[in-house]
């Protein structure tokens, strides 16, 4: 268990990791990331700082003597990294959350034995294996590449005038699998953590809206019926006991049917804090971020009471530019990242509405 004016060290330094260091402060934890590149939102708030890569083992070594505890902000941490942090100092989550949750296949497989629902999948690594799964998946499906996907990056839609291989093209020939194309109402996630000691909770659920694969809002309290929010939540808490988590995760799903015919289908599970979970940060008693610095210190979990109506918006690119007319709006939180160059797609910040 840490102590205040202990070191929690994280693996990447962009916005969650920012986010972390900041909620670790009142608590009087340090932090010290651990980032390849040296530009990046989580330096500006941190006691530490070492740039370098992650396959870089003197530089893993001498990081993991200045901390207490490891934990990261994005799941594609390679197991090599994680098995020489963890030869040194305790890594929470565990690895074993990263190795399933970095294939999908792994992933789903892990889901379903649990006994939760996913969309049909079937793991192809040829065009051959495409053509045959096809067969069994029909159109329309979604073809996913196994690691390194994310924001609908390493997919691809196989619609009824697309052919196999112009999709095994578009994904550039990775091993994958052929998921089922949903068609549903709504997606929404559950945001929980998970204590050293065992201790589960899950926030409320969330409903997300997507731009360009991008989650452009989340809005709670979810448009579900009372029995799928509660599904949701008893799912989260089979997933993170059947892996021993410790810390914050998000498990998104896909809602289809509607009134009594409502049906959650897991999409996927984040082994970290969690885009769709920033409306903590002022609309429930603790944030995401100081609960997953609680959970990784060994610390109880604190409550998870929402605070009102959410409306959680994502300022991505040129919406940065609002920055002046929000600051000027009364009541309303905002989170700015610091990053100096509003690109396409980049996440920039974020401000969360409270309706009480
Ligand atoms: P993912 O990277 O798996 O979270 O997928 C990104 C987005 O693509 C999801 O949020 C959905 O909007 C869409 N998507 C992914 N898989 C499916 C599916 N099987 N059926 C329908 N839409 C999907």
């Amino acid at each position: 268990m840490l102590k205040p004016g202990d070191t929690v060290g994280i693996l990447g330094g962009g916005q969650l990791a920012r986010m972390m260091a900041l909620a670790a402060a009142p608590l009087g934890l340090k932090c010290h990331i651990f980032a390849p590149e040296g530009d990046n939102p989580a330096f500006d708030v941190s006691a530490a700082c070492t740039i370098a890569g992650y396959e870089d083992e003197a530089a893993l070594k001498a990081f993991s003597a200045s901390v207490a505890v490891v934990t990261y902000e994005f799941e594609n941490v390679p197991a090599t990294t994680a098995d020489i942090l963890s030869a040194h100092v305790p890594v929470l989550p565990a690895p074993r959350a990263l190795a399933i949750t970095q294939d999908r296949f792994t992933e789903k497989s892990f889901i379903r034995e649990l006994g939760l629902i996913v969309p049909d999948f079937i793991a192809v690594s040829s065009l051959e294996e495409l053509d045959a799964a096809l067969m069994t998946i029909g159109r329309p499906s979604v073809l996913k590449t196994r690691r390194l996907g994310y924001d609908g990056k390493g997919q691809a839609m196989i619609r009824p005038d697309v052919s196999a291989s112009e999709a095994w093209d578009a994904i550039g020939h990775a091993p994958a699998i052929l998921e089922a194309f949903v068609p549903f109402e709504r997606e929404v996630s559950v945001v929980a953590a998970r204590s050293l000691d065992g201790e589960f909770v899950a926030y409320d659920v969330c409903e997300n809206r997507h731009k360009h694969h991008i989650l452009d809002k989340t809005l709670l309290p979810a448009s579900i019926s009372a029995k799928t929010e509660t599904s949701a939540k008893e799912a989260a808490k089979k997933i993170g006991d059947a892996l021993g988590y410790v810390g914050v995760f998000a498990v998104e799903f896909f809602v289809a049917g509607s009134g009594d015919q409502e049906v959650l289908l897991v999409n996927e599970i984040a082994p970290r804090v969690h885009n769709s979970g920033h409306w903590t940060l002022g609309g429930a008693e603790t944030s995401q971020f100081e609960q997953h610095i609680r959970a990784v210190s060994g610390w109880p979990l604190g409550s998870v009471k929402r605070l009102g109506q959410i409306d959680m918006e994502n300022l991505i690119g040129d919406d940065i530019a609002r920055w002046p007319d929000l600051l000027a709006e009364s009541g309303l939180f905002i989170e700015l990242y610091g990053k100096r160059e509003a690109r396409a797609g980049r996440k920039m910040g974020h401000i969360t509405r409270v309706i009480r």
